[in-house]
């Protein structure tokens, strides 16, 4: 896929306004509404100055996929007001760092890590967005618990006051098989649908983290609700995908 940099405001708007247009066309295929489908553009390994580029482009709130580095783009940021979102695995001893500042965390995918949010939040007296991450490709390599530990998750997030979960999250598999990947989208949606039969309580509103540059479009044909797109935005990252999540090349979860 190729990807057009941007650094000015100008070059960002225009990156994000392509990927607005996408939305809509894919929205309009499936005859849904635009304005129900959420952009979330990611910056990591995005620089701070073009951030701030992006966020004069109208971007409100931002993801990251590392503690660390949101946690400097946080402080940095600050007079901007831009709101953060965690979308990858997430340790437990980095649960203090999440609580302090982030809005939302995509990738909840233990109930030790909901255990050491939930306390560090109710002692900094806030709350989080969170979605629950499910492994939909089977692959041994991805974060995520397996579909059929949901019911058991969601049960067992009850009880924390501090965690407002919003629903669920994926990460299709890696592979230029679009039928394989609209899979990985149909198994969380059904997962979603199976789960709000069971008990609508438990899944809040219910909602879809799924799609980025690569199948944002059948995502949201599939009933994504939230789409997080970095590099159809900033441009192609320098780093590879397997310094985010485990790959069949480079694995081991930690
Ligand atoms: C980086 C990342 C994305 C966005 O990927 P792009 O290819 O830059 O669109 C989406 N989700 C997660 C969890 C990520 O780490």
């Amino acid at each position: 896929m190729e990807f057009t940099t941007a650094h000015t405001v100008e070059e960002l708007k225009k990156n994000v306004d392509e990927v607005k247009r996408r939305i809509a066309a894919a929205a309009a295929r499936a005859g849904r509404d635009p304005k129900e489908i959420r952009l979330l553009p990611v910056s990591k390994t995005v620089s701070e100055d073009r951030i701030r580029g992006a966020i004069a482009a109208g971007c409100t709130r931002l993801g990251e996929n590392k503690v660390q580095e949101a946690k400097r783009k946080h402080a940095a940021l600050i007079d901007t007001g831009v709101e953060w979102s965690i979308i990858g695995h997430l340790q437990r001893n980095k649960a203090k760092d999440v609580a302090a500042f982030a809005r939302e965390f995509h990738a909840l995918d233990s109930l030790r890590v909901a255990e050491a949010l939930d306390r560090r939040l109710q002692s900094a007296g806030r709350s989080l967005e969170v979605y629950v991450q499910v492994n939909t490709s089977g692959e041994e390599s991805k974060y995520g618990i397996e579909p059929d530990e949901l019911p058991g998750l969601l049960t067992a997030l009850r009880p924390f006051d501090a965690l407002n979960v919003r629903g669920l999250m994926t990460l299709a598999i890696f592979t230029t098989d679009e039928e394989a990947v609209r899979r990985c989208f149909q198994l969380l949606r059904r997962l979603r649908d199976d789960a709000r039969d069971r008990d609508p309580d438990l899944i809040g509103l219910g909602e879809l983290s799924m799609g980025m540059s690569g199948d944002f479009e059948i995502a949201i044909e599939e009933g994504a609700d939230v789409v997080r797109v970095g590099q159809s935005i900033f441009g192609a990252r320098p780093t590879p995908d397997s310094d985010y999540w485990p790959t069949p090349q480079a694995s081991g979860h930690s």
